[in-house]
């Protein structure tokens, strides 16, 4: 189940993104796994440097990890692998900068979905981790890898639509959720977890944060997430959360 992990150098544009699969020391079942795979909290998110850097590698890994960028710093190579096709903002010898977009996250090569493999060669793959967290690349204390945020959210649910709380979400969650809108239970309870969880999802909740209040903005971002993620049609996107409905479904992934 994919982590929340906080790192100090970005590698995605919006800032939010989970890590799905861990580098090889710290993850038995993925022995040889070179790199860390993060996912973003939008479907495909943009890629920015870790670091300040040389461009010295741009092509197409054929091993599986689709198209790819290196950039080196200080004798380091950042990897950034799965590119998506056509996203490449940079060529061989550009000087990038950290937090610099150089590509869009994408599923070329042996990728599942979208995400970007990073690794960090230098004389061989070592762990990325510590490249991520701090500023020392030898310094990895203040590492934090966090329990899932979609655990906790179902959790909450549970408890405020009265069901067993388990964290694990199926018919009997969906079967006792409630309809929430802007005229509908504004004010309940569901609201401000809501709230919380769209912003781990990495919407913004504008100026009145969150409040416990289902608003304009409210309104709008489930408009956004109805339309993105849920895929509904337009004629469906109402900007109301339906109870037992695929709007719901969809935040509890069933
Ligand atoms: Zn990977």
């Amino acid at each position: 189940m994919a982590k929340k992990l906080l790192v100090k150098n970005k590698i995605l544009k919006r800032g939010v993104h989970y890590l799905t699969s861990d580098y090889k020391s710290r993850n038995e079942n993925r022995s040889t796994h070179n790199g860390m795979d993060f996912v973003g909290s939008v479907k495909q998110d943009d890629i920015v440097a870790i670091e300040d850097g040389v461009v010295n590698y741009v092509g197409y890994d054929k091993g599986g990890g689709g198209n790819w960028i290196s950039i080196k710093t200080n004798g380091i190579e950042h990897r950034y692998f799965h590119l998506a096709n056509n996203t490449t903002k940079v060529k061989v010898n550009d000087k990038v900068k950290k937090g610099e977009v150089i590509a869009t996250m994408g599923e070329t090569g042996n990728a599942t979905g979208y995400n970007v493999h990073f690794a960090i060669y230098k004389n061989g793959y070592v762990d990325p981790l510590p490249y991520l967290m701090n500023d020392d690349p030898f310094n990895i204390k203040g590492c934090t890898v966090l329990d899932d945020f979609y655990t906790t959210f179902v959790k909450s649910v549970q408890a405020l639509v009265g069901v067993e709380v388990s964290g694990i979400a199926g018919e009997d969650t969906l079967n006792n959720t409630i309809t929430i809108s802007k005229n509908i239970n504004r004010k309940n309870g569901l609201v401000k977890v809501l709230q919380i969880y769209f912003q781990e999802l990495g919407y913004d909740l504008g100026s009145y944060g969150i409040d416990g209040v289902f608003g304009p903005q409210m309104e709008k971002i489930v408009k956004q997430y109805q339309k993105e993620v849920v895929k509904l049609s337009d004629k469906l996107i109402d900007g109301i959360i339906t109870a037992k409905k695929y709007t719901w479904k969809s935040l509890l992934k069933l």
